[in-house]
């Protein structure tokens, strides 16, 4: 696996420090809402990319907060530019209304922006109190500036990145780091029928 890297953009530590500062940011945002006891919290994590980050954010706010999971297929196997975005059913979990909640959803990237604006919209139809959408990573490019986000935790060049998460024909998402891939690892053949999380 460290052969095909090719270079490493963000760090293990830089991750961990940055995840810390955006979990006291978030954390602040939420207790500042008007609420009785503690806010209606629930977490949506966008699969399968966000999983690493969204175990370590979890970990630093410090709320009373239910965790629920949506799918969104974008990236098909090895392709390495989106396709679009479906929301697959079958590994989506939020209730029909989110009436009373204050929403948070996460995902890993904000490349082309298909993905959280269709999760965005399908949250917005359930009704939540409120909704804020943070992300790892954001891609320099003027369709991922185009969607609306709360919290970015970086802004990257518009390359491919797999690590922490992120995947590579659901290959690298174990790698503590955030790197590039070398070139010949891009160019192989994906694994079939699989679609890209
Ligand atoms: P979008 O719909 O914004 O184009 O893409 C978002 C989804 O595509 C992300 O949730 C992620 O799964 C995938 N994606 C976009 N850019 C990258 C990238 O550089 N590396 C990897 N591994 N996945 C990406
Ligand atoms: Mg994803």
């Amino acid at each position: 696996m460290q052969h095909d890297i090719e270079k490493v953009l963000i760090s293990q530590k830089a991750i961990e420090q940055r995840v810390e500062e955006l979990a006291r940011r978030i954390t602040a945002d939420l207790l500042a809402l008007p609420h009785e006891v503690s806010p209606q919290v629930t977490l949506i994590a966008i699969l399968t990319g966000s999983i690493v980050f969204v175990a370590d954010l979890v970990r630093q706010l410090p709320l009373r907060l239910q965790i629920q999971v949506i799918s969104i297929s974008s990236y098909p196997g090895t392709a390495t530019s989106s396709h679009g975005a479906a929301v697959q059913e079958a590994l989506t979990r939020i209730p029909p209304s989110l009436a009373g909640r204050h929403v948070l959803l996460v995902d890993d990237i904000l490349d082309s922006g298909n993905t959280l604006r269709a999760a965005q919209a399908l949250i917005t139809q359930r009704e939540p109190a409120s909704l804020r959408t943070c992300v790892l990573l954001r891609k320099d490019r003027p369709e991922a500036q185009s969607v609306a986000v709360d919290y970015v935790a970086f802004d990257i060049p518009d390359v491919f990145v797999v690590g922490y998460g992120l995947d590579h024909d659901d290959y690298y998402r174990n790698l503590p780091e955030i790197v590039t891939l070398r070139s010949h690892v891009l160019q192989q053949e994906p694994t079939p029928s699989r679609n890209g999380t």
